[in-house]
């Protein structure tokens, strides 16, 4: 793997990963770009604890362009996108209208006292963009480009935990317009937090709870638990295992972990990240495969879903595992999971499918 880092004409970071060394980089960013001032802040929810995010200049960002202005793909035929050079493996650039950046301008209006606590939102986001080809799917790729995705997500972990002020680091994709995606370009991102993020900090304390009443990790046991009893297993590796969790909140979820405990990307080992394509490549075409109308062979459109990267924070994650979460909103054919009243309103899921009846159906459309 070759990594370049360059920079965009209004100063952000570009960086690209090849697989092949010869790949010529020097192309320069030819755009007129005035650099973006982002302000935003991170406020606490006095009632939950919750950070919010408060980013108020990102009302502008591109909008569902068509296809032949993509920022995504290439610079080719005098059009001028965010990658300047004319081909490439996976590109990474830093988000110009960024949720969370360093150096962002201090909120104008600070905490007015205990219950009203701000502070700027550092941290950075980042676009990953898994292949030049605009008409893929992450699930298109071959095991050795996604192996360069890995390796991106990897080193962007250990270089943006570095960062000042950086808490977690939060590698995902959204996949579909149903999802919310504005870009149809296969691509992902990465948010570099200044804070533990809510989930987490939840994760963090049932796995503090479960050492302080048993002395072992919960996610080990949860694993082994899994593992005994496989009526939600979905894929069993040498290195991985992914199972539909027993309290599932999505129509159709999967978790993939590494069957050895690690914090975050940067501990796999070879064997590990060796064989994490091939294992996640046939998640994803399960996935796909989900949705099929009667008497049909072909799924009737694209699944929607969330690829979430789970991992340690950078104080006190002693007790968390690095692992992936898959789901999509959609129920059934035509028709989404929307977070309605008791979910948007009390964060308390309803789940119209059983756990067991949805990992039946991911084994069921195997390759
Ligand atoms: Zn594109």
């Amino acid at each position: 793997m070759r990594k370049t880092t360059t920079k965009l004409a209004d100063g952000r970071e570009l960086i690209y990963f090849d697989a092949d060394d010869a790949a010529p980089r020097g192309a320069p960013d030819l755009r007129p770009l005035d650099p973006v001032a982002p302000r935003s802040e991170v406020r606490r929810d006095p009632v939950t604890g919750d950070h919010v995010t408060i980013a108020a200049h990102r009302q502008a960002r591109t909008y569902h362009p068509p296809a032949d202005e993509c920022p995504l793909c290439p610079s080719r035929d005098g059009r001028l996108s965010e990658i300047p050079a004319a081909d490439y493996d996976v590109a990474v650039f830093e988000n110009r209208f960024p949720a969370l950046a360093l150096g962002t301008a201090a909120a104008a209006v600070v905490g007015t006292g205990p219950l009203h606590l701000s502070s700027p939102g550092t941290g950075r986001c980042e676009v990953v963009c898994f292949t030049a080809d605009h008409d893929l799917s992450f699930a298109d790729l071959t095991e050795a480009k996604a192996r360069l995705v890995l390796d991106a997500w990897t080193d962007r972990t250990a270089e943006l935990s570095a960062l000042p002020g950086v808490r977690q680091v939060f590698c995902f994709e959204n996949r579909g317009a149903e999802i919310g995606v504005t870009l149809a370009h296969p691509h992902g991102q990465i948010y570099a937090f200044p804070f533990t993020t809510p989930r987490t900090a939840r994760m963090a304390e049932q796995a503090a709870a479960h050492r302080a009443r048993t002395g072992r990790n919960l996610f080990e046991d949860l694993l082994a638990a899994e593992l005994a009893d496989p009526a939600r297993l979905v894929l069993a590796g040498e290195h991985w295992t992914a199972f539909v969790p027993y309290a599932a909140r999505w129509p159709y979820e999967c978790h993939l972990y590494p069957n050895r405990r690690v914090a975050d990307l940067t501990r796999l080992t070879e064997p590990e990240r060796s064989e994490f394509p091939k294992l996640y490549l046939e998640l994803l075409r399960r996935f796909d495969r989900l949705f099929m109308r009667a008497g049909h062979t072909a799924p009737v459109a694209p699944t929607p879903y969330i690829a979430a990267w789970h991992q340690a924070p950078t104080l006190g994650g002693d007790e968390l595992a690095l692992h992936l979460e898959l789901f999509t909103i959609r129920r059934t054919v035509g028709k989404l999971k929307f977070l309605a009243g008791v979910e948007s309103g009390m964060d308390a899921f309803v789940n119209d499918v059983s756990p067991e009846a949805a990992a039946q159906r991911l084994r069921e459309v195997a390759s």
